[in-house]
């Protein structure tokens, strides 16, 4: 049994459909399964239905949703391989417990969502969207003419779901880079294990979009920032700063993860405003995690509380009682703890002591 859902002729038409997909335009088709990680740079979607068939089922099948540059380097592909945006995308995604496929009724939530955005949108003068069923949410998607440095994808991804978003369905903010893959359609969704009410999907084209319609420029993100007001928000209220954290010795110096991070060329995603219990942190996404550096995906996050606090936490399974401090002894060596050392001394000192009788 392959990863595909359909004939390839036929996942081959919706990929087309989904991605926009030009005759000669190149993308990376990513298969993710378990821990391995495959690629193919294709120049069609049949190619890329092609190599999807040649998966087998349980691999999850992705595709860049911007065509890469002919120069595009022999590797995962990178922001840097898109000369330009050419497709936009929304993801309403059920919230639920990671690992598990949405219930029917998540899925309809989602859908409801996507209508309501769309709704929102065709109304400040969008075209219709391709809609698609991801298996596990709704995805829609429009064509673009923006470059790639245009910050007005993720401004709006953020302003819908702030003005959108609930309980049951969000928006996902973390779509708009360039070299972002998409689930692609014709395609089975195995992601987390199967349920009665919340079954394994295959992707799929649900809504061919507007015939011909036109790209979208930096002036349809415009307004609709505008109506969301968000164009011109007033920049954020001033962080609050905590008391230090205190030892019996005094205050106990902060760290600058940053600058260490930095130190032992420990690569990652940058600094981002994070916020935490006790007001606002700096939280940093790791390129790989450090215990293993197949965790790529961004599992592996390093957290700095307003406090000064450190944490280290990678959600892999396999990383789950790596804290910091393990980090740091990682990297650093084994830190002398004087206290422990006495301890292990007087423990060695009775067992002696026993031994001995
Ligand atoms: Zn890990």
């Amino acid at each position: 049994m392959s990863a595909l859902g359909t004939t390839p002729a036929d996942c081959a038409r919706q990929l087309a459909v989904q991605f926009g997909w030009q005759r000669g335009e190149r993308r990376e088709v990513r298969v993710l399964h378990g821990s391995a990680k495959r690629r193919a740079l294709v120049d069609s979607p049949a190619a890329a239905a092609a190599f999807a068939c040649r998966q087998p089922r349980g691999a999850g099948v992705y595709v860049t949703m911007n065509a890469l540059a002919a120069t595009a380097a022999d590797r995962f592909a990178a922001d840097v391989d898109v000369p330009h945006r050419v497709r936009f995308a929304l993801d309403f995604d059920p919230v639920r417990p990671s690992g598990t496929p949405a219930t029917d009724a998540q899925l309809d939530a989602a859908r409801a969502l996507g209508a309501e955005v769309e709704r929102f949108l065709v109304a400040h003068g969008w075209p219709v969207p391709v809609r698609m069923d991801s298996g596990n949410g709704v995805h829609a998607y429009w064509r673009t003419d923006l470059g790639t440095a245009s910050p007005q994808p993720r401004a709006l991804l953020k302003a819908l779901h702030a003005r959108f978003g609930t309980d049951r369905v969000a928006v996902d903010v973390t779509i708009h880079n360039p070299a972002r893959i998409m689930r692609a359609a014709g395609c089975w969704n195995c992601k987390g294990t199967e349920a009665p009410d919340a079954p394994h999907r295959v992707a799929c084209v649900t809504h061919a979009g507007e015939p011909g319609a036109r790209a979208l420029e930096a002036e349809d993100f415009d307004a609709v920032l505008r109506a969301l007001g968000a164009a011109d928000r007033a920049p954020e209220p001033a962080k609050r700063t905590p008391a230090p954290r205190r030892y019996a010795g005094g205050e106990l110096p902060r760290l600058d993860v940053g600058a260490w991070l930095a130190r032992h060329c420990i690569a990652h995603r940058g600094a981002r405003e994070w916020r935490c219990a006790d007001g606002i942190g700096t939280r940093w996404v790791l390129a790989a995690c450090p215990f293993n550096v197949g965790h790529d995906r961004g599992e592996a996050v390093v957290t700095q509380a307003a406090s000064g606090a450190v944490a280290f936490r990678c959600q892999h399974h396999g990383c789950a009682a790596h804290s910091w401090r393990e980090l740091r002894e990682l990297i650093e060596g084994p830190r002398v703890d004087v206290l422990d050392m006495f301890k292990k001394a007087g423990k060695a000192l009775r067992r002696e002591a026993n031994d001995a009788r």
